[in-house]
């Protein structure tokens, strides 16, 4: 289970991001983290995986625990060994690289050779065309693919906890689709998600819970179903009246 319990964040000294965010996420859970742009979703991203600190930020006050240990001391490499893998906003594979060499530098931290294998054989299950274009250059693929890859390079290090930041960003509907269904099938092989996502839609067809973050803390909280039928929600995220 991870647990957020009253998480600050600051960038520098004139920016608080997080003022206090509780959130708990079961280990066969996924949790949406809906709201608008600047509430703070990636920030919390960032904390949990450890990176805060790349973006010059820091963890004021609170705690993260993840399987019963504080992680937010941590660095970003302690925290995947862990279990706890992000995929970044924006994808960013490595374009030069080939399909192929983006898994591998995902597996590295596989604790074997079978492991990396057995990592390999899910991800082409879950993505295929990710097999079928294992010698192209990563740059070449769609943006839908190239998102794939993202999620299936951080699959390759066999995560507990997934971290999605925006994963529909800039694609077709349909893809957008395909991308939740996958999501799902990751969470139904065992794996827990956290799903940021400006696509309420999407995200909350996906997910078991969600909160909405609103400048910095959480201002719903609840099962999807609960959020689906909000009266706020549908106003500001379902696009209802
Ligand atoms: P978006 O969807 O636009 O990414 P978000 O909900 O993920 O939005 P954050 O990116 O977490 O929001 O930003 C939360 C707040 O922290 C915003 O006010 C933002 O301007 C600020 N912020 C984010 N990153 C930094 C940074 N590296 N330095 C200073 N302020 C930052």
């Amino acid at each position: 289970m991870l647990s957020v319990r009253d998480l600050r964040v600051r960038y520098g000294r004139s920016v608080a991001a997080l003022h206090g965010v509780d959130l708990e996420v079961p280990d066969d859970g996924v949790l949406a983290v809906l709201g608008s742009n600047g509430a703070g979703k990636s920030t919390l991203l960032r904390a949990i995986s450890g990176t805060l600190r790349l973006h010059r930020g820091t963890v004021t006050g609170g705690e993260i625990t993840y399987a019963g240990r504080r992680i937010d001391r941590l660095d970003p490499a302690a925290i995947v060994h862990l279990g706890v893998v992000g995929v970044p906003e924006g994808r960013q594979v490595f374009a030069r690289m080939t399909v192929e060499e983006n898994l591998r530098a995902g597996g590295i931290g596989a604790r074997s050779a079978e492991q990396r294998v057995a990592a390999r054989r899910r991800v082409h299950e879950l993505f295929p065309v990710l097999a079928e274009r294992s010698r192209q250059r990563a740059g070449l693929l769609s943006g839908g693919e190239q998102q794939m890859l993202a999620i299936g390079r951080a699959l390759m290090s066999n995560p507990s906890l997934l971290l999605l930041d925006e994963p529909s960003l800039g694609l077709a509907p349909k893809v957008v689709d395909r991308i939740g269904a996958i999501i799902r099938e990751i969470h139904d092989q065992g794996t827990a998600v956290v799903l940021v996502e400006q696509n309420a839609v999407m995200a909350l067809r996906v997910a078991d819970s969600a909160v909405v973050l609103e400048v910095g803390r959480v201002a719903l909280a609840g099962t999807a179903g609960e959020l689906v039928r909000s009266e706020e929600v549908q106003r500001l995220y379902l696009g209802g009246h």
